[in-house]
Parts: C-alpha cells; structure tokens; sequence
C-alpha cells in the first residue's frame, strides 16, 4: 500500500512508474492528508486508474464520543478488518493511541483486545493511517498538524509486529511526513526482551512503556501469559540495557487488580526492582472488560499505592482514565464493532 512509503520510496514509485518526481509528492501529499482517491483534483484520471489498487483505502467507519472529550474512531481497512483508535486532548494538544495488530496474541486476562486472538499485523502505511485519518478529521492536513503525540498502546502487541512498527515510527518521524518528535511517541509492550534489545539497537528517541502489573513471575503468569516466557528480571535487565543505550527514561504501566499485585510487599518489591533505573510507574486503575471477572482497586487505593511507591523512592503517577463511558480507556478495545453500539 502506497502509505508504506517514505517521500524517496514515493518517487522512486513514480519513477518506476515513468512519471516525473513531482507526481510521487502529489501522490505523496494526498496521502498524508488523508484524501481519498476521488478526492485529488491534481492527478489525471488515467495515473489514479494505474495507483487505484495501491492507494489506501482505510476509512472512518464511526465515531465515538466520551462525555470527557475523548473519542474513539472506529476504522475499517480494504480487507474489512477493524481496528480502534483513541484520540485524547490534553491542554498541550492531542494525543492518538493507535493500534498496532488487528487484535493480539499476547492473551492477558485484563484485556478485551486479546479476546478474540490476533487477526493480523497491522502494515506501516495502516498504522500511520489512522492517525492520518484523525488528524484530517480534527482540521488537519499534510501541511497542517492537529496531533502533537502518539501512544502506540492501542490494540496488538507493538514489539509482535516489530519491522512494521519501526517502519511506522522512521515515517511519523520524518521531515518529509507529519514531522512529529520521536520524543513524543511512546511505545508501550508487554515486555518482549529479544525485541527490546532489537528497539535500543535503533536508537530511538521514544519513550518505552513496559506493562509490568506484577512483581512475582507466578502472579505475573497468572494475568499475563507472557510471563511463561519471560521473567521480570530478565525485562527489568532489558530495560536497564535500553537505558543504558539510549538514555531514554524507561515508564512501567502497573494496573491494580484486587489480590493479584496490589499489597504494600508488591509496592516494596517493585521499588526494589526499579532501584537505580531511571523510570516512572503509572499507575492504571483497572478499566472493565465485561467477558473478564477481574476487580480493580478504587481510585483512592491507587493514590495510596502510588504514594507507598514515592515513599520508596520510585517517581509514580495515578493515570486519569479517560474514555471509558465509550469503551475506549486502557484495555477495552477490541478487534470487533459492538452490536448496536
Ligand atoms: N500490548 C501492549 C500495548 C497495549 S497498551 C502492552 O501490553 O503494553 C495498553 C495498556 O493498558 C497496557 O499497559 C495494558 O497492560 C493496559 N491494560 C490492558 N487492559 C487493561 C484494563 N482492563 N485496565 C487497565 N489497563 C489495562
């Protein structure tokens, strides 16, 4: 699909093509405005005839609004898969949380985006694509951009889909697309070490995200059966090595579940893990996902748990949920439109 391309992969496409440069940028322009095909006014017929079956077709399928502002949009690509995206307005701007998989194979008990497994990997063109779509839906354009940060913690697993991924944060990032910092990209991941290695390699400017959610491999592997694979010192090694690499501050998303990972010995553990990495816990209340029988904690235990943390030493934020009233805060979004929603 043609928002797989870089600008030069655009022209050598036009090249290729026997056309002159300045088509790949028309072609390249109308993309990253979000301009479906029929709405390019500068091409000729017959050129839009020969990139009909590479030019994207995702769409907006539907949209969602929470009475916090927070909206989800719903978006559909050429195959018919699905997938959510989530647009937040902070006071410095807005932030897109975009899905990286259609679905997810990582099968974490808390959330609705692994309930059906994974359908596919996203491309690098369909992930830039549901920001594109955002940022046209919110007034922007190629030239004009309304999103100032991305989240890639919609649904999939971004390290699963790794070349993608990556393909996708060079794009974002570069001069010649939305130009946005790779300072505010964040990448959040269940913790797949090899593939940590693999990101520090890149040398990245982003913020890595690990979700955490436990202190012990057997809790962990209760909730999360990543964890099978994985133990907690060998990501917390990971991370140390990502830091040491990239000098990036490291973030762990820590979701309170009743019983599992929420007793002062967790928060203990948890400073002794982090002790002398340069990291911040967000703290997540837990977002409900009806098929799951999961509790969560209060917001006020959060508070309280984040406090315990400060009090050994760990810097620990209690995250706002927003979107939930529409299905669109951390853990419910799923690969499949909810009947008469
Ligand atoms: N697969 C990646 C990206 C998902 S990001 C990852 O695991 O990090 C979404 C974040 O929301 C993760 O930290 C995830 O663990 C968390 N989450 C999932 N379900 C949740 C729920 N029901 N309530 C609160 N947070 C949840």
């Amino acid at each position: 699909m043609l928002s797989d391309f870089s600008f030069d992969e655009m022209k050598e496409y036009a090249r290729k093509l026997g056309l002159p440069a300045f088509r790949g940028e028309q072609i390249f322009n109308a993309i990253y405005s979000a301009k479906s095909l029929d709405e390019i006014t500068n091409l000729p017929k017959a050129l839009k005839d020969i990139i009909a079956q590479d030019y994207p077709n995702y769409k907006i399928l539907k949209k969602f609004e929470s009475k916090d502002g927070t909206q989800k949009f719903i978006i559909e690509f050429g195959d018919g898969n699905i997938v959510e995206s989530v647009l937040m307005k902070y006071k410095y701007g807005y932030t897109v949380c975009l899905s990286t998989q259609v679905g997810c194979r990582m099968g974490c008990k808390f959330c609705a985006s692994t309930l059906n497994g994974l359908a596919r990997n996203l491309s690098s063109g369909e992930i830039l694509g549901q920001l594109l779509l955002i940022n046209r839906d919110k007034g922007g354009s190629e030239k004009n951009r309304q999103i100032t940060n991305i989240v890639l913690m919609g649904s999939g697993e971004p390290l699963d889909n790794f070349d993608n991924v990556c393909k996708f944060i060079d794009l974002i990032s570069s001069s010649r697309g939305l130009n946005i910092s790779q300072r505010n990209i964040s990448l959040s991941t269940c913790g797949l070490v090899d593939k940590i290695d693999l990101l520090a390699q890149k040398n990245y400017n982003i913020s890595l995200t690990i979700s955490l959610h436990a202190t012990l491999d057997e809790k962990r592997a209760e909730v999360m059966p990543i964890a099978n694979r994985y133990k907690i010192s060998e990501i917390i090694d990971a991370c140390r090595r990502y830091y040491d690499k990239t000098k990036r501050r490291i973030y762990f998303e820590y979701t309170l579940i009743t019983g599992v990972n929420d007793s002062d010995d967790d928060a203990q553990r948890l400073s002794k893990l982090l002790k002398g990495l340069n990291a911040h816990v967000n703290i997540i209340p837990l977002n409900v996902v009806k098929e799951r029988n999961l509790k969560g904690t209060s917001r006020l235990f959060a508070y309280q748990f984040a406090d315990l943390l400060k009090s050994h030493g760990v810097s620990a934020t209690v995250r706002r949920t927003m979107g939930e009233d529409i299905g669109g805060a951390c853990g419910q979004l799923r690969n499949q439109v909810l009947k008469n929603k």
